[in-house]
């Protein structure tokens, strides 16, 4: 299997041999020893799963910033995955709670939405001042 830099015009004109090259792994083949969806560490460095060609047998990866314990996000605007960090932008059409999986890299994820209460306030008239 070759894993390579995923570049998604490349991969729709069905040219991924094209991609950069990371490594060629030869003894490792998709769906025997490992299935598709996830994370690949090739020579130390952190990589999510974005397509796999099978006949040309090639794996199209991006570079990430995994936190493999994933950590807790609180009160965060973005739903931002805490193992790879991509944010999901349709979050809102996500139910109050509940659980879901990363859109990126497949890891699931417990999330509870929070919604937060704000006034804007304007002065209309001030209660009766005496002055001694
Ligand atoms: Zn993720």
């Amino acid at each position: 299997m070759e894993v390579r830099l995923y570049d998604s015009k490349l991969s729709m004109n069905n040219k991924c041999e094209e991609m950069e090259l990371v490594k060629v792994l030869a003894a490792i083949e998709m769906y025997r020893d490992l299935d598709f969806g996830g994370f690949i560490i090739v020579d130390g460095k952190s990589y999510r799963h974005c397509m796999y060609n099978r006949e040309k047998e090639i794996l199209g990866v991006e570079p990430v910033e995994l936190n493999e314990e994933g950590e807790e996000i609180d009160y965060s605007s973005d739903f931002t995955c805490p193992y790879c960090g991509a944010v999901n932008h349709d979050a809102w059409e996500l139910s109050d709670e509940g659980e879901t999986q990363c859109g990126s890299c497949s890891s699931e994820i417990e999330y509870e939405r929070v919604i937060t209460i704000e006034y804007n306030i304007k002065p209309k008239k001030c209660a009766p001042v005496t002055e001694c």
